[in-house]
């Protein structure tokens, strides 16, 4: 750590020898470049990135979702210490979508986790800010390659399982898992269909105390829903378990389910049938993204398009016309 002045910089061979030997101070510096906003710093990103690409892929992603106060950060805790007994080594990283908005992020509190992140086997990673929830994930993802590159053979990816950001995490990761509560209906949780039917494994959370029979009686009813969606493609059922987070009761059954999914996706293909498919997607959102950059970056643009805004409202324009026009304007700038 000495031999590194925290504002000088590097090179990006720098950045990369440090990440392939599982420097931790160097990869947090390399994940500083892929946050950064500089130009500057993006073409280190990206040369970096690159250049530890052969030497990711290597682990197992595993998205963690559920309410706030669903016990995440304490399952996370428990399971993490579960997986480095096991000899991994696990980091934790989140998407946040509140972290868009202000610095503060749910996810970042720093006492979160804390026997887990003074483990020299765990490195945890607070969310990305940014813009766009899709620039949030792209970060989350190349922070994923990076760790993996560094010698992590499970990622954790948590996210709040209240919107939009579940399907981000959904589509880098190989297996997803939902944390419930007991005695409180879906609506109440704030979880959407759409999130459940991307569900590998819904574990009732705090199966303790007074809640043991509750917590039973809602799994049955959570594997009964779960039985009323289509078959997965990765051939898969998935399965609904109960657990304590808070009196470790039930970690090690969710692991048993994660390596027994492992296997099977291993042995009929699905897995990197996946993988690939994920890549491909990962391509086409970033082209996505940085069309919408380009475009609402550009001030011409942004200077026309309020034009086009007063006439649709004072009816000279039709929408459509409008933003064929804005459009035709936008490909005349190249
Ligand atoms: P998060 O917001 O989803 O990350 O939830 P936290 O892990 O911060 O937990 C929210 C609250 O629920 C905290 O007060 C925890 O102590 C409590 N909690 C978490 N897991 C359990 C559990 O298994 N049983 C019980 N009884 N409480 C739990």
């Amino acid at each position: 750590m000495e031999n590194y002045k925290p504002k000088s910089r590097l090179t990006a061979k720098e950045y990369i020898d440090g990440v392939l030997r599982g420097d931790r101070v160097l990869l947090s510096r390399a994940i500083t470049m892929i946050e950064s906003n500089l130009d500057s710093d993006k073409r280190i990103a990206k040369e970096i990135v690159q250049a530890i690409l052969p030497k990711s892929g290597n682990s197992f992603r595993i998205g963690i979702t559920g309410v706030p106060g669903v016990g995440k950060s304490t399952f996370i805790e428990v399971f993490g210490l579960h997986l480095i007994k096991q000899g991994h080594k696990v980091a934790i990283l989140s998407i946040d979508p509140s972290s868009q908005r202000s610095k503060g992020s749910i996810l970042g509190d720093k006492t979160r986790m804390e026997e887990l992140a003074n483990m020299d086997e765990a490195y945890i990673r607070p969310s990305a800010s940014g813009d766009t929830l899709g620039g949030v994930a792209n970060k989350t993802g190349e922070t994923m390659l990076l760790c993996e590159a560094a010698g992590y053979d499970i990622i954790l990816i948590e996210t709040v399982g209240v919107g939009q950001s579940e399907t981000a995490v959904h589509g880098m990761t190989d297996f997803f898992l939902l944390l419930m509560l007991a005695g409180a209906g879906d609506e109440l949780q704030g979880i959407k269909k759409g999130i459940m039917e991307m569900a590998d494994m819904v574990v009732i959370n705090k199966a303790d105390g007074d809640n043991i029979r509750k917590s039973q009686i809602a799994r049955s009813q959570y594997q009964n829903a779960l039985h009323i969606f289509p078959q997965s493609e990765s051939g898969w059922s998935p399965v609904v378990s109960t657990a304590s987070a808070i009196k470790n009761i039930g970690i090690d059954k969710v692991w048993e389910e994660i390596s027994a999914y492992k296997k099977l996706v291993l042995e009929n293909g699905y897995f990197h049938q996946n993988r690939n498919l994920q890549q491909v997607q990962w391509m086409y959102n970033n082209i996505n993204e940085e069309l919408k950059r380009l475009f609402y970056g550009s001030k011409d643009i942004a200077s026309q398009l309020s034009m086009l805004e007063k006439e649709i409202i004072s009816a000279k324009i039709s929408p459509v016309k409008a933003a064929q026009k804005i459009i035709e304007a936008f490909k005349k700038s190249f």
